[in-house]
């Protein structure tokens, strides 16, 4: 793949986590996959899972959340008998998908051996120690 589609990519990612963190202090978002299903919430600066879902479908409960009732931490816990809920803060996500975008553009932007490292012409058979090129000094190490 290339740098400028990893870097987009990734871009986009932190964006849309970003826009999905804000949205997140403002309503809930739950999807449920039925009564005994799965539930999945968008909600205090969290995704959360829950099983069983007791409702189906979409719905967007007037929650007041706002910043103050952020989730900051990962959270897996029962909140009531034979109920399963575990909270990811979009940080979590958002921080990885940013460690992942940089590490891939850094590695991306290795000049490979035997190349210049400032405009990566070819070294190879060079001896002066600088760049023919653009006089870029050459450590002999190579
Ligand atoms: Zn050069």
């Amino acid at each position: 793949m290339s740098r400028s589609l990893v870097l987009g990519i990734g871009l986009g990612a932190c964006l849309l986590l970003i826009a999905a963190y804000v949205v997140s202090f403002k309503i809930d978002i739950i999807y449920s996959t039925g009564r005994y299903g799965t539930a999945f919430r968008l909600g205090r600066g969290c995704i959360g899972v829950m099983r069983p879902g007791f409702i189906d479908g979409w719905s967007y409960p007037s929650a007041p959340t706002g910043i103050s009732r952020a989730v900051w931490w990962p959270y897996l816990g029962h909140p009531a008998a034979g109920v399963t809920l575990v909270m990811v803060p979009l940080w979590c996500p958002l921080i990885l998908v940013m460690l992942v975008t940089a590490a891939w553009w850094r590695r991306g932007s290795r000049v490979p051996a035997g190349l210049c490292p400032k405009c990566t012409y070819d070294l190879t058979g060079n001896v002066s120690g600088v760049c023919p090129e653009c006089g870029t000094p050459i450590s002999t190490t190579t």
